[in-house]
C-alpha cells in the first residue's frame, strides 16, 4: 500500500486524508519505532509512557473517537494509523489499541460526564494510560466465568479478584476492571495506585517483548459510587469494546506482514546463491507471490470492514471474519518470509522473527482464533458451540 506490495491499486481508493494520516504514522514510526524496537524487544522494556505522549501529540490515542480531546477521525483512517504502528512493532501498536479502543472507549461509550472529563482529555494527550482488564488467570477464552467480584458497602463498592496478561497495567494510571456484581457484569474505573491495587509485570515473555503486560491482584479494594460505568450492565459491554478493538487489529496485523515482507523482497534481491539472487528462483517468486496475494486479500477485506464500520453498519462477525484471517495468515506471511532469510531470519537484526513472535500473541488476544471460528460457525448454523 503506497508501494510495491500494493498489486490491486486499493491505495487509489483511500481519501487524500486518509493518505496523510498514514504518512504521518508511517513517519512517526520510521523517526520513534524503528531505530530502537529491536533494542526493546531484546530488553523487554519499552519507554511507554514517553510513547504515550508522543502519540498523544499526533492524536492518535482515541482517534476515533469524538469529543474529549479525541480526533474524531474515520475507522479507515484509525485503521492505516494501525497498519502503519504494527509495521514498527505490535507492541508499539497494543499500546494504541488498548489505550483507545479498550480503555478509552469503555469510558467514551459507557462512561458518565464527569468520568469523561476526568480521563478521556488526559489519554487522548498521552499524560494518563489507562488498561483494560478482563482476563483472569483461570478465566480467559470464557469471560462470563469470571469470579472476580464487586460487592456493594455503603455507598462504596469493595472489589476482590485477580486480571492476568493485562497490557499496560504495570505503567496505568486507571483501570477498566470488569467484575461479577449482583446485578451482573459490570465496569469499573480503578485508579492503579488505590489501596490494595497490584500490578505486577510479567516477565518471560517470548512474544510482545516491547509491551509491558501484568497481572493486577484486587485485595478489599475499595472505590466510591462513582468508580462504577453507569452504562456498563452485562458481558455485552466489555465484549463491545473488544469489537472495537479488533478493528484496529484486522489493520495492525497487515502492519507487520508488509515490514516482513518488504524485508523479504530486498533481502531476496540481494542475496545470492547459485550465482542469481533469491529472488531470481521460481521458488521464491511463488513463495512471494502467494504472500502478496494473501496480503492484498486482507487489506481489501481490512478496508471492506473500515467503510462498513464508518457507515455505522458493521456488525461484530464481520469483525470476527477479518480478525480470524488478518491475523492468521499475517502470521503465516511472516513465518513465511523468515525462511527466505535463512540464518539470518532467526536473527533479532532483522524484524522477521520478530514480528512473526509478536503474532503469536495476537493471534490470541481479542479472542483466538478459535473462538472466531465459532463466531462465525454460529452465524452459519445458528448453533452456538461454545460450551
Ligand atoms: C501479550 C498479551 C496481552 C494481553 N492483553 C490483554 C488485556 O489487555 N486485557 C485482557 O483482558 N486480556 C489480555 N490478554 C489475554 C487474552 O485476551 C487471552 O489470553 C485470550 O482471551 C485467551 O485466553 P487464555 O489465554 O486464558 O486461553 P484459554 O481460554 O484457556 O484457551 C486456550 C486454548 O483453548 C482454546 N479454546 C478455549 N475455549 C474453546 C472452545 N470453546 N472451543 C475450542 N477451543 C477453545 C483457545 O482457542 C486456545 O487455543 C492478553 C494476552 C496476551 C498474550
Amino acid at each position: 500500500m503506497g508501494t510495491a506490495l500494493d498489486l490491486l491499486d486499493v491505495d487509489a481508493s483511500l481519501s487524500e486524508e486518509e493518505r496523510q494520516i498514514r504518512a504521518v504514522v508511517r513517519q512517526l514510526v520510521d523517526d520513534r519505532v524503528r531505530p530502537h524496537v529491536a533494542g526493546w524487544y531484546e530488553d523487554g522494556q519499552v519507554p511507554a509512557r514517553e510513547l504515550a505522549r508522543e502519540f498523544g501529540r499526533l492524536g492518535l490515542l482515541g482517534m476515533h473517537l469524538t469529543g474529549y480531546g479525541c480526533a474524531g477521525a474515520s475507522a479507515v483512517a484509525y485503521g492505516l494509523a494501525c497498519l502503519e504502528l504494527e509495521a514498527g512493532d505490535s507492541g508499539v501498536r497494543s499500546l494504541v489499541s488498548v489505550q483507545g479502543s479498550l480503555a478509552m472507549y469503555a469510558i467514551w461509550r459507557f462512561g458518565g460526564e464527569e468520568q469523561k472529563r476526568r480521563w478521556l482529555p488526559a489519554m487522548a494527550a498521552g499524560e494518563a494510560i489507562g488498561c483494560f482488564g478482563l482476563t483472569e488467570p483461570d478465566h480467559g477464552s470464557d469471560p462470563a466465568s469470571m469470579t472476580t467480584r464487586a460487592r456493594r458497602d455503603g455507598d462504596d463498592w469493595v472489589l476482590d479478584g485477580a486480571k492476568m496478561w493485562i497490557t499496560n497495567a504495570p505503567v496505568a494510571d486507571v483501570g477498566v476492571v470488569w467484575a461479577r456484581t449482583d446485578e451482573g457484569v459490570r465496569g469499573f474505573l480503578v485508579p492503579m495506585d488505590a489501596p490494595g491495587v497490584g500490578a505486577r509485570e510479567i516477565r518471560r515473555k517470548m512474544s510482545l517483548r516491547a509491551s509491558v503486560t501484568g497481572e493486577i491482584v484486587l485485595d478489599g479494594v475499595r472505590l466510591p459510587a462513582d468508580a462504577l460505568l453507569p452504562e456498563a450492565v452485562g458481558l455485552r459491554a466489555p465484549l463491545s469494546c473488544l469489537t472495537e478493538a479488533r478493528q484496529g487489529i484486522v489493520w495492525g496485523a497487515l502492519g507487520a506482514a508488509r515490514d516482513c515482507l518488504e524485508t523479504a523482497l530486498s533481502y531476496a534481491a540481494t542475496r545470492t546463491q547459485f550465482g542469481r539472487p533469491l529472488a531470481g528462483f521460481q521458488l521464491t517468486q511463488a513463495k512471494l507471490a502467494d504472500m502478496a496475494v494473501e496480503w492484498n486479500k486482507g487489506l481489501l477485506l481490512a478496508l471492506h470492514l473500515g467503510r462498513l464500520a464508518d457507515a455505522g453498519t458493521l456488525r461484530p462477525e464481520q469483525v470476527s471474519v477479518g480478525k480470524l484471517n488478518n491475523v492468521r495468515e499475517a502470521l503465516t506471511i511472516a513465518r513465511q518470509c523468515r525462511t527466505i532469510l535463512g540464518a539470518n531470519g532467526v536473527s533479532g537484526e532483522y524484524p522477521v522473527m520478530r514480528h512473526a513472535n509478536n503474532l503469536e500473541s495476537v493471534l490470541t488476544y481479542e479472542g483466538t482464533s478459535e473462538i472466531h471460528q465459532l463466531v462465525i460457525g454460529q452465524r452459519l448454523t445458528g448453533l452456538s458451540a461454545f460450551g
